[in-house]
């Protein structure tokens, strides 16, 4: 049973054909430039050998409309036939309050996605115009939306609720979404299959920390709380986003420094984190070699990411009384072991201990807690496509 899936971004679109008897990759794929010149699809097959087709697509319909093709081609093809896609499960990143598992999509979650566009102006309408090329262009293929904010909607009302005025979450939905669902969902199950324990008996902290980094405490398999707010600006320190900040700040930049409302949303998203400290990348690989050169600043960058990460993993620990697992993942979780390292400094109190060689192997899923720790602390490789394909089998089964 094949399952396509699709991620849109607003000029880009990445596409991964999965085999789900086995959870194979056959091909994937990712269309930069969508509606401005000089568009290019990149598309990997079966042995990751990777093929380069220029092309100018004037939307998303067209760049689908190709990705369709290529995956029929006689040379880059691997189906012969459009019905041997079982489903296509779409990303959607914002699913407001209404929709906390994944969903078979029609007219009517299409206009509620509509709505949640105030909530997720960037993200959700090129979600949106994904979902409806391809309802274009494979009008009998069933179309599953799989939420980033849904494996949230189980936080209580005193970790989702802000301590603001209550008719603005009333009347404008201003409250907690949380974001990075498909990636903490996936690796918290990954982890009780790894262990052969269900995770409803267990307390599990999962570190999300990419370009964007969010932290999930998960309590009997469900999210009690995350980092990440009313929307992906929130929480700890990012690559570029400042996380939590005091929200005075937004209005000093306005009225003392000058900054248009653009010019705010623009430093707080793209200008800040560990950028905006070090003044040198967002990108770790670079932060780390130069704080090991003895660059001040970027060191500060990292020093304050940890700190902020593991007042999160504490305060967590401190929500669920206590933490069974921690799990890193994604870009920087997966691979700086001198983050994961900084990350835990100091974390024996809560019976956190690393063993330094097994944070150094380098390989797939791979346990680096010690022997004496009370806390199994665990490497995950995140694969939030497998998840969204896997949520679409499990809604058709269920429909
Ligand atoms: P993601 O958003 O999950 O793709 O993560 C991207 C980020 O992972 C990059 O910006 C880097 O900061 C980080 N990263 C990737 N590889 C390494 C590495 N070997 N060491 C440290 N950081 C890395």
């Amino acid at each position: 049973m094949k399952i396509l899936v699709i991620n849109c971004g607003s000029s880009s679109l990445k596409y991964k054909l999965i085999e789900m008897n086995d959870d194979k990759v056959l091909c994937q794929g990712l269309v930069e430039r969508i509606g401005i010149e000089n568009s290019l699809l990149v598309h990997k097959n079966l042995f990751q050998e990777k093929y380069s087709i220029k092309e100018n697509f004037s939307n998303h319909k067209d760049a689908i409309d190709k990705v369709l093709k290529i995956l029929l081609d006689e040379k880059l093809g691997v189906i012969s036939n459009i019905n041997e896609i079982y489903a296509v499960g779409h990303r959607v990143v914002h699913g407001g309050e209404k929709y906390s598992n994944s969903v078979l999509i029609d007219d009517e979650v299409i206009r509620y996605l509509e709505e949640c566009i105030k909530l997720a102006p960037i993200h959700n309408p090129p979600n949106i115009i994904g979902i409806k090329a391809c309802r274009e262009l494979m009008q009998d293929t069933p179309m599953i939306a799989v939420f980033d904010t849904a494996f949230h909607q189980s936080m209580p009302d005193i970790a989702y609720i802000y301590p603001i005025e209550y008719s603005l979450y009333e009347e404008h939905g201003i409250r907690k979404y949380g974001f990075h669902g498909t990636s903490h969902k996936y690796v918290s199950q990954k982890l009780g299959e790894v262990l052969d324990r269900d995770i409803e008996d267990m307390k599990i902290i999962s570190c999300h920390l990419g370009n964007g980094a969010s932290i999930c405490a998960i309590k009997e398999g469900k999210s009690i709380d995350t980092s990440m707010g009313f929307t992906p600006l929130a929480g700890i320190a990012m690559g570029t986003r400042s996380g939590n900040i005091d929200p005075s700040i937004y209005t000093f930049l306005i009225e003392e420094c000058g900054y248009t409302v653009e010019e705010t949303n623009e430093s707080l998203n793209k200008k800040s984190g560990v950028l905006g400290i070090s003044g040198i990348s967002s990108d770790f690989r670079d932060l780390e070699k130069a704080a090991l050169e003895g660059n001040k600043r970027a060191k500060l960058a990292l020093d304050i990411f940890y700190y902020r990460i593991r007042g999160q993993i504490a305060a967590y620990a401190a929500h669920m009384g206590g933490v069974d697992a921690i799990i890193f993942t994604a870009g920087i979780g997966e691979n700086s072991s001198i983050t994961r390292k900084a990350c835990l400094k100091g974390m024996e109190f809560l019976g956190v201990k690393i063993d330094e060689e097994l944070n150094n192997i380098r390989g797939e899923i791979v346990e680096i807690s010690g022997d004496t720790s009370k806390v199994k602390v665990f490497v995950i490789p995140t694969n939030e496509e497998l998840m969204i394909a896997k949520e679409t089998i499990e809604v058709l089964n269920c429909s």
